[in-house]
């Protein structure tokens, strides 16, 4: 884990704190574990690998707590749900304005960007007569890591 990882994961870890308090949550020792927990995944994860992750550190805590927390958090905007290479992950999301994600098929690892033209998919359905209310977009692709694992170098 880098200084970087583990600054990202104390301010994600506060404000998962504030955002469980907003909603009148208490603060327990369960809690604590479990946000510990998600602040370190350091890239998206399973339901599953959460659920193992917290047991390993207290085994008290089961499947239903965990994903009690994630509803929690999803509905906080914090952690968002995203299609990974095998199935649903989820990921610790810290940016509040409105973006995408590119998501590696090799890794799984995940990371924002925005359009420039963000409009062009409203009007993209509104030339098929819909009115757009919202929309997801994510993107796959290879991350920067796994194309100098995966490519050959150009000669
Ligand atoms: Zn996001
Ligand atoms: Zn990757
Ligand atoms: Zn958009």
């Amino acid at each position: 884990m880098t200084s970087e990882d583990t600054a990202f994961g104390s301010v994600a870890l506060d404000l998962m704190e504030r955002a469980l308090d907003a909603q009148g949550l208490r603060h327990t020792l369960p809690r604590r574990t479990m946000l510990e927990v998600v602040a370190g995944m350091g890239r998206p994860f399973t339901a599953t690998e959460l659920t193992e992750r917290v047991a390993g550190r207290d085994p008290h805590i089961g499947r239903a707590s965990v994903f009690r927390l994630l509803q929690l958090l999803r509905g906080s905007g914090l952690v968002e749900r995203l299609h990974g290479p095998d199935g649903e992950l989820y990921t610790l999301c810290l940016a509040r304005e409105h973006h995408h994600h590119v998501t590696c098929t090799v890794c799984g690892q995940t990371a924002t960007f925005s359009l420039e033209d963000d409009r062009a998919v409203a009007r993209a359905v509104e030339r098929i007569g819909f009115r757009m209310e919202h929309h997801v977009l994510q993107v796959f692709g290879v991350c920067p890591a796994c194309r100098e694992h995966t490519e050959e170098p150009s000669r």
